[in-house]
């Protein structure tokens, strides 16, 4: 089958210094997969508490360099696709310096992502000090849902499920039934525009005991409003975990019904039978 990983970071990524373009690409060719895009981080708000841990203000890379890495590495290897693309953390007080970023450079892949919020880093903390598993689950799609619509020009909604990885509760994930209404607003928005749901593999690995699980309920509900794009995702910051677990997924999503998964190039979505 041919498995494509749609997220992946490189030493472009503030986060990425445990790869590379070439190390990456290498692997996911030994993980038998028929391609990979680099979508490294650009998140150009960094919360105080974040911003002082790491020392940096904005999470940018610098998308002339990562472009000629890939196709110096692209010339190198061979055996294996590999795709240019960005994670844009979508983020209210960054609106016009994301509309700039996006006409600027072209990109295969555009994934909108919400790695922050009411300036907080879930990773690091604050975000789920006052709040149950409910309101933080469901403020963080409310706050989805608000940027993607907003943000339009993108391609695939990265790991709608991110808030649930590092959360400290007992209910570990995120499931249709508990926030019906606003992901039906999501998926139908992503249906009606002919974009990707992602899933993302890493969210689903144990962290500090709990492990979230991916809904199949969201997933059906994506293909009875008409959604038709699935994208797998690794998000690997390491070499090894590129193409985690993708035949299992693969296998799940052709179990619910989807007929392909999907990557994208040059902005166009690329199905491939499943
Ligand atoms: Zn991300």
């Amino acid at each position: 089958m041919n498995l494509y990983d749609n997220h992946n970071h490189s030493q472009f990524s503030f986060d990425g210094k445990r790869t590379s373009v070439e190390k990456s690409a290498i692997a996911a060719r030994e993980h038998g997969l028929a391609g990979l895009c680099f979508t490294d981080h650009c998140d150009f708000f960094v919360p105080p508490m974040k911003a002082a841990y790491e020392h940096l203000m904005k999470e940018e890379f610098d998308v002339a360099s990562q472009q000629a890495e890939i196709d110096a590495v692209s010339a190198r290897v061979e055996g294996i696709r590999i795709f240019k693309g960005v994670e844009i953390g979508m983020y209210c007080k960054c609106h016009e310096v994301i509309r700039r970023l996006l006409s600027t450079w072209h990109f295969d892949q555009v994934i909108a992502s919400v790695h922050y919020i009411d300036d907080t880093d879930p990773f690091y903390g604050g975000y789920y000090e006052d709040k149950d598993w409910k309101q933080a689950y469901g403020h963080y799609l409310e706050t989805i849902y608000r940027e993607m619509t907003w943000m339009g020009d993108f391609d695939v909604l990265g790991h709608y499920d991110y808030v649930a990885r590092y959360a400290p509760y007992p209910q570990a994930s995120i499931l249709y039934r508990d926030f019906s209404g606003i992901i039906d607003s999501i998926l139908q928005y992503l249906a009606h525009e002919g974009k990707a749901l992602e899933i993302n593999t890493k969210t689903y690995q144990p962290y500090k005991g709990r492990t979230p699980v991916l809904d199949r309920n969201i997933l059906l509900r994506f293909r009875e409003l008409g959604g038709e794009f699935i994208s797998l995702g690794s998000d690997s910051h390491d070499p090894e975990r590129t193409g985690e677990n993708f035949p299992y997924y693969a296998e799940f999503v052709r179990s619910l019904g989807f007929r392909y998964l999907t990557h994208f190039e040059s902005r166009r979505p690329v199905p491939l039978p499943l």
